[in-house]
């Protein structure tokens, strides 16, 4: 549990063990504070050396990913205020088996969101069918059973 603690603490991150990779996406303002789910692309670029190759990417300068979309996806919670750019650190964005051990992310504010973004739908569920045929409540009966009593004296007036 130490070590977990360590993970989320700012300066410890960047000690930690096994590749630290970069992505960059680009997101329009509406997507500041939304959980969004990122499908990271099949290579990434190593971070320390920016691609030129170091110990931490044995000489590749990237660390390569699955080929399913699926297994290179993860999901990040935006930032409340998106300026111009922001770089967010995500610890095992892929699982403890992935070799990517730390994630950094920039975000850049466009007016346009990148493909692999998407934003996680939280707050607007689907609309459920069966929320329609809910029992009327009791106003509604009160409501029906006065216009019975009122359309039974009208007619015994027409009589
Ligand atoms: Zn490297």
């Amino acid at each position: 549990m130490v070590e977990l603690a360590r993970v989320f603490n700012k300066d410890a991150v960047a000690e930690l063990p096994g590749g630290h990779a970069q992505f960059s996406i680009t997101v329009s303002r509406d997507y500041a504070g939304e959980l969004c789910e990122i499908t990271a692309a099949r290579s990434l670029r190593c971070a320390p050396c920016d691609g030129g190759g170091c110990d931490a990417c044995a000489r590749k300068g990237a660390f390569r990913l699955a080929d399913e979309a699926e297994l290179r996806v993860f999901s990040v919670q935006l930032p409340q205020s998106l300026e111009q750019s922001v770089r967010i650190r995500i610890p095992a964005p892929f699982g403890p088996t992935s070799e990517v051990a730390l994630l950094f992310l920039h975000v850049e504010l466009t007016d346009t969101a990148s493909a692999s973004v998407k934003v996680v739908q939280i707050s607007a569920p689907a609309p459920n069918p069966t929320a329609t045929s809910v029992p009327k409540s009791p106003q509604h009966w009160l409501l029906l059973i006065g216009l019975a009593a009122l359309a039974a004296v009208l007619l015994w007036r027409l009589l």
